[in-house]
């Protein structure tokens, strides 16, 4: 069992900033912090401009104190670089780490996440910085874990990266002809010359914003350009890891994500990471599956251990145009959700409320009045208690998912900018209805990228899997092969890595599904066909595939319009496997019904599923080498029930239940049963 960072139990803190308050306030802080049952403080995300006042200067002594007082205090620390934002004097000294965006507009000092990934000066420097925190705190016994920078992001499109841009396409595809053949670019006549003639595909070139999205004239350098930022941003943070390591030798190292987050391609960061953390904040209106899907996106970047939830607001955030309030028990809830997902962490952005700036209304652990007899200081010291209950118990514990969703940024990118066939085509939306049948039958599921290995699984679903990258289709041929049952839909098999359509649809896949795709229609927000599926009419929406069948046998057809009577679904036996060819969009309904019967046909069963009906609880299990955690949580307004498949008992009332009983779950109630396996 692999654990993310050397601590006893489930971390519980989050990021606190003494710098931003005077040191008398700073002991009231730590008494606080006891009395709820804190552990962990994350230190010095934004403390850059404090640490380096000037070209040549250096200023721990804060710092110092900072790490002192926590870790006299007993708290565990994640330690940040405070590379987030640079220092105003940097900005002026040095203008070229400033950003260039999408406009073609110069920044000036201001915001986070606002240095060109590009420029020698900022990567000079934050390197610096790094190594000399690590120089300093490395031994510190109570730094339990380092943070580099926070939540990177964003795009930039200055000079030094277009000049970046091209040394990355020369060796990328080595010659200029290379490039042309890989963009199409005799297509309106944009052969390029030379490397030289290459400019950044932003709003000054071939992008343009069409119904309210992004688009471009060109996909393959616009994809291409998303792989270079992402991979530029990503070797800042990797700059900074190698720094950090030259004085630090085990000390695990992450930086924050942010779930689905659109510009960086995690999959390819998560690799030079020693685990993945990430800050969670669902709207107040988003769907327990939803939720669960960027948890599960999260775990699913290191399939063999744990995550850590690094950020989530106790209370309120402070960027929607409404900012509800959690309702009481909905922290609680939703903590351990992170928990039942995988994490062995519940973190708080922020610990003291700041009085400045656009967070001062974001909630905090420790509000602006300062008192203790709050409703959130409360929730959040029960909160504490508790995880001091559960102690080390499911720490490094992990699922065993027989089944995987397949999620890939170049795939995102790549549908994104299509034009055509239509806008309503949302990857991640896709993802989440599959992703949904499986959680809702609690059956545990992977969210894996196109490196992953497919052999452990038995079910693969790849939505959308509209780009092929090189030697994927091999990789679904053998797995289907040796009997795994895949499924993917509409919109998939068209181009490979360059976005360069193979012919005829689905590509490099038909052999495996036995079937061609002849034309598809895209039907606007509002209009539909319907197909009958296990006796039930279901809609047809978004894009509806016209498929030629070539083997595969049909399991639904069209009901209207010129295509009626023809294939919607298909399937087909290759080797000694299934491949699902599903045309359209529909409904929830139709999904559970779907995935239900493809589940049954492999024999994979939910966790819990002798219950006769979907009881909407949130129901997963961690493993241990000897022990089973199963959590059960229930999110909606109304009691749930679940008869349970195995003696167990409660770690937080330590009340044992028997295999069979049922038992009931008021709103936000949560179980969590450690059973012998
Ligand atoms: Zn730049």
């Amino acid at each position: 069992m692999k654990r993310i960072w050397e601590h006893d139990k489930i971390a519980y803190g989050g990021d606190y900033n003494p710098e931003q308050w005077p040191e008398e306030v700073w002991q009231e802080d730590m008494r606080l912090f006891k009395k709820a049952h804190i552990d962990i403080v994350t230190l010095n995300v934004f403390s850059w401009a404090a640490l380096q006042p000037s070209e040549d200067e250096y200023n721990f002594e804060k710092l110092d104190k900072i790490i002192k007082l926590a870790g006299d205090n007993g708290l565990k620390i994640c330690l940040a670089t405070g590379t987030g934002a640079h220092p105003a004097w940097m900005a002026r000294k040095h203008p070229e780490i400033l950003r260039t965006d999408s406009q073609g507009r110069k920044h000036k000092f201001g915001g986070r996440e606002n240095s060109c990934p590009n420029s020698e000066v900022y990567r000079i420097y934050s390197v610096r910085l790094a190594e000399k925190l690590a120089e300093r705190y490395g031994d510190d016994p109570a730094v339990i874990a380092w943070h580099i920078s926070n939540e990177y992001s964003g795009e930039c499109y200055c000079e030094n990266c277009a000049a970046a841009f091209r040394r990355w396409l020369r060796k990328r595809y080595k010659n200029i002809d290379e490039v042309n053949k890989a963009w199409d670019s005799a297509f309106w006549g944009h052969t390029f010359y030379d490397f030289e003639d290459i400019v950044v595909p932003n709003e000054l070139s071939e992008h343009f914003y069409l119904f309210g999205k992004e688009r471009t004239t060109f996909q393959g350098i616009s994809i291409d350009y998303r792989r270079f930022n992402s991979e530029s941003i990503e070797e800042c943070c990797k700059l900074e890891y190698d720094a950090i390591r030259k004085y630090v030798k085990d000390t695990p190292i992450t930086t924050n994500m942010m779930g689905f987050y659109y510009p960086l391609d995690y999959h390819k960061w998560a690799e030079n990471l020693d685990f993945v953390s990430w800050d969670s904040y669902p709207g107040p209106d988003e769907p327990d599956g939803h939720i669960a899907l960027s948890h599960e996106l999260i775990r699913g970047l290191k399939r063999d251990m744990p995550f850590c939830l690094m950020e989530q607001t106790p209370s309120v955030t402070n960027w929607h145009a409404y900012n509800k309030l959690k309702r009481p028990g909905d922290m609680r809830r939703l903590s351990y959700q992170a928990v039942a997902h995988g994490s062995d962490s519940v973190m708080f952005f922020q610990m003291r409320r700041s009085t400045g700036a656009c967070e001062k209304y974001h909630g905090a652990v420790i509000d602006h009045a300062g008192r203790e007899d709050t409703r959130v200081f409360r929730e959040i010291t029960e909160l504490g208690e508790e995880l001091v209950k559960i102690g080390d118990k499911t720490l490094g514990t992990l699922q065993k998912p027989k089944v995987a969703v397949v999620f890939d940024w170049e795939n995102w990118w790549g549908i994104s900018y299509s034009a055509g066939p239509s806008i309503l085509i949302d990857y991640h939306e896709e993802a989440y209805r599959y992703y949904n049948a499986f959680y809702k039958r609690h059956i545990p599921c992977d969210i894996i990228g196109t490196e992953d290995s497919l052999d452990r699984y038995d079910i693969v679903v790849a939505p959308i899997l509209y780009m092929v990258k090189e030697g994927y289709d091999e990789k679904i041929r053998e797995f289907v092969k040796n009997g795994g049952s895949f499924v993917t839909t509409y919109f998939s098999g068209y181009v490979g890595d360059s976005d360069l359509v193979y012919g005829a649809y689905p590509g490099k896949l038909k052999d495996i599904l036995g079937i061609w795709v002849e034309e598809s229609d895209a039907l606007p927000e509002g209009e539909e066909n319907s197909f009958i599926y296990n006796g039930k009419q279901m809609p047809a929406r978004v894009l509806c595939d016209i498929i030629r069948p070539e083997g595969a046998e049909v399991l639904a057809r069209y009901d209207k319009d010129f295509y009626k009577g023809e294939a919607v679904i298909t399937k087909n036996s290759f080797g000694k496997g299934k491949a699902y060819y599903m045309g359209s969009c529909s409904d929830e309904e139709f999904y559970d019904s779907f995935i239900g019967d493809i589940a049954a046909e492999k024999g994979i069963k939910g966790i819990m599923d002798s219950q006769e009906e979907f009881d909407m609880l949130d129901i997963t299990r961690r493993y241990s080498e000897e022990k089973a955690y199963t959590f059960i949580i229930n999110h909606r307004e109304d009691g749930r029930s679940a008869v349970l498949d195995m003696d167990g008992t409660d770690i937080l009332s330590g009340k044992a239940y028997k295999k069979g009983e049922r038992i009931t779950l008021k709103h936000n109630e949560v179980y969590i049963l450690e059973s012998m396996i």
